[in-house]
């Protein structure tokens, strides 16, 4: 029986796994992401190969954007050194097994559409709303990567011209209002306390607090869901997916705010659309790595 490693490659840690010929997880550990990513992620890899010789693809996920066909990391400017590494060559040489990468929003997709919340549709996206908004575009269980790796990168559409400036060095991008950042700063801005500790409340107590029916709390859920229902909208009149499927950390809320959501969607559906909440959680990442290298 052969398996699979799939890493899911973060700014503070890497998660890696080997997966069955029957998704079955056989290892799954999460290491500190160390400097200089590329020798450290091989001598990482060189020892699950030791342990699981049978192993005969790698997938690996990578924060960042990528050059899918060549296996680069084309632009990332977290973890020094990491842009411009020729991931694919330097680890097929190193350990004479098939490497694929990509970016971790496409892994976490891949994994949603063939194993998870978009499985048995044709046409799915996944929104990953964490720290930042990351998407994935899945068409017939394949990454829509684009012509320059750059297809669903949903957190960089523009919402508001002139808007807030985006890490990317244009304003008014997505993610700085659809986003667990966009939402700390909203907490900020509307002064969302904790009437207990005093301390700004986290995004998962500000949902409660606007269940609860605090006033700027609601505001600022307001304004989150009617930002998030226009980028579901918009993504919907280009694409025509059958199936959205909502994850990362704030989805991890989701209770709190779903119906709302709908609400403030269902009349703007040009379409019959499936919304879902993602299956998966941190781990979404690691498994669409290993499916990189399924068939
Ligand atoms: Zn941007």
């Amino acid at each position: 029986m052969s398996s699979k490693i799939g890493v899911d490659i973060g700014g503070t840690k890497i998660r890696l796994g080997v997966i069955s010929e029957n998704f079955d997880v056989l290892k799954d550990i999460t290491i500190p992401t160390k400097l200089p990513v590329y020798s450290y992620l091989e001598n990482e890899i060189q020892k699950l190969l030791v342990e699981f010789p049978e192993v005969d693809g790698i997938g690996i996920g990578t924060r960042g954007m990528v050059d899918h066909k060549k296996g680069i990391v084309l632009y990332e400017k977290e973890l020094e050194g990491w842009e411009g590494t020729e991931v694919k060559s330097l680890l097929e040489a190193a350990t004479n097994i098939r490497v694929e990468v990509n970016n971790d929003a496409n892994c976490a997709a891949l994994a949603e559409a063939k194993l998870g919340a978009g499985r048995g549709f044709e046409r799915v996206i996944c929104l990953t709303i964490g720290t930042c908004l990351g998407g994935g575009l899945i068409f017939n269980q394949k990454v829509m990567n684009g012509a320059h790796g750059g297809a669903g990168e949903v957190g960089h559409l523009i919402l508001y011209p002139q808007g807030l400036l985006c890490g990317c060095g244009r304003k008014g991008c997505t993610e700085q209002y659809v986003s667990g950042t966009a939402l700390r700063r909203m907490i900020v801005e509307k002064r969302v306390i904790d009437p207990v500790t005093n301390a700004f409340v986290t995004p998962e107590q500000l949902f409660r607090l606007a269940t609860n029916d605090q006033q700027n709390a609601v505001e600022v859920r307001e304004r989150f869901l009617t930002d998030l229902a226009l980028v579901i909208s918009n993504l919907q009149a280009v694409l025509d997916i059958d199936c959205l499927v909502i994850g990362g950390g704030v989805s991890e809320s989701a209770h709190d705010w779903w119906d709302l959501l709908m609400d403030k969607v269902n009349p703007l559906k040009l379409q019959p659309l499936e919304i879902r909440r993602a299956l998966f959680g941190n781990e979404s990442g690691m498994l669409g790595a290993a499916l990189l290298v399924r068939n």
